[in-house]
């Protein structure tokens, strides 16, 4: 938490606005070795930071007005921007009535292959086959994991997100060898409230509210830097195709997936730019050296134990 107040009064010093991170919110209190990066906040947390940006006064804005203010060159005051990246259920459910709450506003950015088939990221996949599986031990391309208690669980997936994370072995085809060595099978979609994605009617629903829209975040969540760019361009472009075909609304907001400075390059603004889109936040909480700041747009990841 302390970080957080610390990053946003830092971001309101430099430039007038702070970003920030989430994917999910969720009331389980009990989560095995599930979560332990809290990519989902507890309820309560996510409520605590909502209260400190109402208690400094935070001027709530969607993505798309500060879009607007930054190239409008006018200052800007206290601005807090809300955003929740790739399309959980539980954003609709637990966090928009929290935000509601609050008078704040959130942008939620969707890939669109996670809600048309309600997958798991390569990464949930991980977790859920390192949750369940009564083995010990995980042997996979020359490492080896113990797997006896939860802490060692815990210590194994903070592992392999480390060791895999850059590596180009392709990232679904390692969560697949992964859970046929742990649980025998290939799990691609869970209706936990860690894993269910928001289904297209629900889309539909948070684009309608007022303080509410919604970004496009590619098909499939690759890192968009390993594709060539006429991948590059089909991920982006179609992604933002199908949102404003299920939507009904012209979508024209994008997040680059993973969304650190090796996940995207000058290829992807490029794109970018030929598909009208006018800027894209990152995952990294500072300027970019050598981007332009509409098209690495600052942003605090909430997520991994900062509170
Ligand atoms: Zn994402």
């Amino acid at each position: 938490m302390n970080q957080i107040k610390k990053y946003v009064e830092d971001c309101w010093e430099s430039c007038g606005y702070a970003v920030l991170l989430f994917h999910g919110v969720t009331e389980i209190e009990e989560m095995g070795c599930r979560n332990s990066n809290k990519k989902h906040l507890h309820a309560l947390e996510f409520k605590k930071i909502l209260a400190f940006l109402q208690s400094v006064d935070a001027n709530f804005m969607l993505m798309s007005d500060l879009e607007r203010g930054i190239n409008s060159g006018k200052p800007l005051n206290k601005v807090a921007c809300i955003t929740f990246d790739d399309g959980f259920r539980n954003n609709l459910h637990t966090a928009i009535p929290l935000l509601k709450d609050f008078d704040a506003k959130a942008t939620i950015y969707v890939t669109t292959d996670f809600i048309e088939m309600n997958l798991m990221s390569w990464i949930d996949r991980v977790e859920y086959a390192v949750e369940k599986t009564n083995l010990k031990l995980l042997e996979i391309y020359n490492h080896q994991f113990s797997l006896n208690s939860i802490e060692e669980k815990i210590q194994c997936l903070k592992d392999i997100r480390r060791i895999f994370k850059q590596n180009k072995i392709e990232k679904n085809i390692l969560a697949s060898e992964i859970q046929n060595k742990l649980i025998g099978k290939e799990v691609y979609s869970n209706e936990s409230d860690l894993d269910q994605k928001l289904n297209w009617s629900e889309v539909k629903q948070i684009e309608s509210m007022e303080d509410f829209e919604i970004g496009a975040h590619t098909i499939s969540h690759p890192s968009l830097s390993h594709l060539e760019i006429d991948d590059q361009y089909l991920e982006i472009y179609e992604s933002l195709k199908i949102i404003s075909e299920k939507t009904g609304s012209k979508i024209n907001l994008f997040a680059y997936p993973e969304g650190t400075q090796n996940d995207f390059n000058q290829t992807t603004i490029q794109v970018l730019k030929e598909l009208g889109i006018k800027s894209s936040p990152s995952a990294v909480p500072f300027n970019i050296k050598g981007i332009d700041e509409l098209y690495s747009i600052p942003r605090l990841n909430c997520d991994h134990e900062i509170l």
